[in-house]
């Protein structure tokens, strides 16, 4: 049993079947003994009202008259004096012999059942007795054929068993509609899976219902939409990389030639040289870069937060950025606010202030100015970096984090940008649960803005 509508089919089918069963059971039980009481009071109530006549004439016109009405019946009737001497009988007295018991004990008023086995005896029988100024002066006894009660019974099963079998047939043919309707949408599922597994990421499934098969149905297709976006980014990123890694390739190869097969003067060759250094150089950056976006990705990398006190980070920031700033002649300035402290790592928050220094005085002309402020409002640790260079353009903003987006790749590149620095800022971001926010007016500067909730030590 493979299906899973034959196992669901199977399951509801025992289950419903033995409910009904159960009830079936119990009602016919209860139906039987109800009409077969009914039959046994009838019975009673006759012999009660014979009782009746007699006790108001006990002589043997009234006992004759009696006999007589119940041998046109299909009961019949016994009458005993107080002894149990049978006075006179509706059908043969033997019959009902065994049935008269001698002596009887007391019997109430309304009579009694005195055989009511109706499946293993010929006959019930029930008896009255007659009393006269208070004294019992004989005994009504009343008898039914059993075959009546029999086949009462008898048609009573046969209904029953119609019955039984048209509710199975009816609960077999709602089964299977409805392990049908539940197991088709999860055929469809299945092989909507096996299409995204080869590779076929356009899959649809239908929106048949908002229960939990819809959503499940929902997420198979959401996840062949994040796959298929995975895989044109990856393309895109394999081009992108083979592209990059290209472009230095040809100039190394290029100079390289030209030094190797022509005889240059010393002076030109080393103008050839130096330009291979740099892009050699270049080529290890990006491989570096690369590597680096390669272990955020797989989540490899560990963040080793610890409480840094932000007045002693940044100054010795400044001491490493001040040569580089004096030397291009732009104005730095630092302004952070005392007693500042952020739970981060400490590597990785050096490298993300390292990035967006770099790229503020790549983007800037000699003479920019370039500030760094740190602030705290509410539970925020707020830190930005803001310079007056050439800005980027609002159409280019919501890209820059992309890999490999340089907003003048001709320019970014003579400044031996790789289009991977902000990509790499964002991860790292992201990893310590933080936010990065970009303002920036063309020509007239950029600020990004760090934003770390505040953790407790
Ligand atoms: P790159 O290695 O090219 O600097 P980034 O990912 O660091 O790559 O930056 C992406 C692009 O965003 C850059 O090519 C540049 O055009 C733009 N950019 C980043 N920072 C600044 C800035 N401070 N001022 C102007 N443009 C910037």
């Amino acid at each position: 049993m493979k299906k899973l509508s034959v196992k669901l089919g199977v399951l509801f089918f025992i289950i419903i079947f033995g409910l009904i069963t159960f009830m079936f059971f119990f009602l016919h039980n209860e139906i039987a003994d109800s009409r077969i009481e009914e039959e046994l009071q009838n019975l009673q109530s006759r012999g009660n009202s014979h009782r009746a006549i007699l006790e108001k004439n006990f002589n043997d016109e009234m006992i004759d008259h009696v006999v007589l009405m119940e041998s046109e019946s299909n009961t019949d009737v016994v009458i005993t004096n107080n002894s149990g001497e049978v006075l006179d009988s509706s059908a043969p007295f033997d019959t009902f012999k065994k049935y008269i018991e001698v002596p009887l004990s007391s019997i109430p008023r309304d009579g009694q059942v005195v055989e009511e086995k109706w499946n293993q005896e010929p006959y019930v029988a029930t008896v009255s007795p007659i009393q006269i100024n208070h004294e019992v002066t004989g005994y009504v006894y009343m008898f039914q054929d059993t075959v009546s009660f029999r086949s009462l019974i008898q048609k009573l099963n046969e209904h029953f068993l119609i019955s039984g079998w048209i509710s199975v047939v009816f609960t077999m043919v709602i089964i299977i509609f409805l392990s049908k309707g539940i197991t088709k949408p999860l055929i469809k599922m299945k092989e909507a899976t096996s299409q995204i597994s080869k590779g076929n990421f356009s899959v649809s499934l239908p929106k048949t219902s908002d229960d939990e098969l819809g959503d499940l149905a929902n997420s198979i297709e959401l996840l062949a939409n994040d796959l298929n976006y995975l895989k044109q980014e990856r393309n895109e990123f394999l081009a992108s990389i083979s592209h990059e890694l290209r472009t230095p390739l040809t100039y190394i190869k290029g100079y390289a030639d030209i030094v190797r097969k022509r005889n240059l003067p010393k002076e030109e060759s080393n103008k050839y040289l130096t330009i291979i250094v740099e892009e050699t150089n270049r080529l290890a950056t990006l491989i570096k870069e690369l590597f680096e976006l390669a272990k955020l990705d797989q989540n490899s990398f560990i963040i080793e937060k610890e409480m840094i006190d932000l007045n002693k980070f940044f100054t010795k920031i400044d001491q490493r950025f001040s040569p580089i700033f004096n030397e291009k002649q732009m104005e730095f300035t630092m302004n952070c606010q005392q007693n500042l402290f952020l739970k981060a790592d400490p590597l990785r928050l050096e490298q993300i202030i390292f990035n967006l220094l770099d790229n503020s005085m790549k983007y800037s002309a000699n003479g920019a100015k370039i500030s760094l402020m740190t602030w705290k409002n509410k539970n925020e640790i707020h830190i930005a970096i803001k310079d007056n260079g050439k800005g980027i353009p609002e159409k280019d903003l919501p890209y820059i984090f992309n890999r490999f987006y340089r907003v003048d790749k001709s320019r970014t590149r003579s400044l031996g940008g790789t289009g991977l620095g902000l990509a790499i800022v964002k991860e790292l971001i992201n990893a310590h649960g933080a936010e990065i926010v970009v303002k920036s007016k063309e020509n007239i500067g950029t600020e990004f803005e760090l934003i770390f909730k505040e953790e407790k030590k």
